[in-house]
């Protein structure tokens, strides 16, 4: 008899892997769609509950299969509506979602790693390193368990909570790309979620290769995190620039848009007082992004424990955009939200342990002179 480490988890499978799985078991492959509609459409995780198969098949499913979600460790609510999870990880380790609702949309913001090992300066889930990516599993179950504990929006069963997903929680999407295709599939399906595309966004720190893959490959929407209008700024907050510095990203981003009909590229842009939110700033921004396909959403600093910067004040986030729309720019300014249960942009923590930094100890004490990070 087949144990549970055997046994392949069904969740977080597409559709053609699914029916791959069906024929390799001697079966007909048009139950991957009936397992679709089962997980992810009617919520069903019991393979008994699910009277359109034979017992034969559910008994075999049972053998060798089967669907596991992630474990919600806690759950809270803000005063003003969003909702937070933290997911267990496995070995002490916890992720987070943040459910966003707003009149007219739910969004669910998700994490793609447990941790993130690209250090930006001013990002709470940097600062604690970087363990795992999650699975493809560990990823769409989040919005499984959104969707199915959240009040649909309607007396349609069918009417989830979550109509937009922000891939904006812990960790890069583009550092975990074998995960986040597949959960992404699994997103936009009709046997999945069935949410369009253009409701799907990635938020990459700018990962260049990824970026024209992702253009390729499925064509949601881009988020990119700039942060700072020129590479001396850009090297110290979000070190990834030393590698793909701002013009090799921002050809990779103008690339993506004539993939999509040149539907925008946002730009995002945390505001940090005396750093990165002077006039000149946002004159160098303007001449980076004008006449583009771009967006800019300026992101109110969300502080966190350890951390030295400042939130920019409102009136000069406030002179900011307007500066950048003087220059011809779509510029908005993100609303803070659940900042009473850590729960804003960047403050996302979780459970992490940092595999990396405990590596290049190990490094430090083997051979005090040589420290060399081994990522
Ligand atoms: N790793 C991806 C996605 C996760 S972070 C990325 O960096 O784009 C989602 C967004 O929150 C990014 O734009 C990120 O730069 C921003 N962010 C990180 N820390 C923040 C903070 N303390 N305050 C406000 N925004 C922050
Ligand atoms: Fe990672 Fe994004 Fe945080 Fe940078 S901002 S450390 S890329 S999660």
């Amino acid at each position: 008899m087949a144990v549970a480490a055997d046994k392949v988890n069904l969740l977080g499978m597409p559709q053609s892997n699914l029916e791959a799985l069906f024929a390799d078991f001697g079966e007909k492959p048009f139950h991957a769609r009936q397992i679709m509609r089962w997980i992810y459409q009617r919520g069903i995780t019991d393979f008994d509950q699910m009277t359109d198969l034979s017992r034969s098949l559910r008994q075999k499913l049972h053998d060798l299969t089967m669907i596991e979600l992630p474990v919600v460790l806690s759950r809270y609510e803000s005063s003003d509506g969003t909702v937070k999870w933290l997911f267990e990880s496995g070995f002490g380790q916890a992720v987070e979602a943040v459910f966003i609702p707003e009149p007219e949309r739910g969004t669910l913001c998700i994490s793609s790693q447990v941790g993130c090992a690209l250090d930006c300066a001013f990002c709470a889930t940097g600062a604690q390193g970087f363990n795992r990516n999650l699975t493809a599993a560990e990823i769409v179950g989040q919005v499984w368990h959104a969707n199915q504990t959240l009040p649909r929006r309607s007396n349609d069963a069918a009417d989830f909570a979550v109509t937009n997903v922000v891939f904006m929680g812990m960790g890069e999407p583009l550092a975990n790309y074998r995960s986040v295709l597949p959960a992404i599939d699994l997103l936009v399906s009709d046997l999945g979620y069935g949410i369009s595309r253009r409701r799907v966004t990635v938020s990459t720190s700018g990962l260049v290769p990824q970026i024209d893959r992702l253009g390729d490959e499925c064509n949601v929407s881009l988020a990119v995190s700039l942060h700072a209008p020129n590479d001396a700024l850009r090297d110290e907050l979000v070190p990834i620039n030393k590698m793909h510095p701002i013009q090799s990203l921002l050809d990779a981003c103008w690339r993506y848009a004539e993939k999509r009909a040149n539907r925008f590229i946002t730009f995002e842009y945390v505001m940090l007082r005396g750093i990165n939110d002077a006039i000149e700033h946002a004159d160098q921004l303007s001449a980076l992004l004008s006449g583009k396909p771009a967006k800019v959403n300026l992101i109110p600093f969300n502080p966190f424990e350890g951390n030295d910067f400042v939130r920019s004040g409102a009136d000069t986030i406030a002179q900011f955009q307007s500066r950048l729309r003087k220059h011809g720019l779509v510029a908005t300014t993100r609303k803070t939200r659940g900042e009473d249960i850590d729960a804003a942009c960047g403050q996302l923590a979780g459970k992490v342990s940092d595999r990396v930094r405990v590596r290049l100890s190990e490094k430090k004490i083997g051979n005090r002179k040589t420290r060399v990070a081994t990522l």
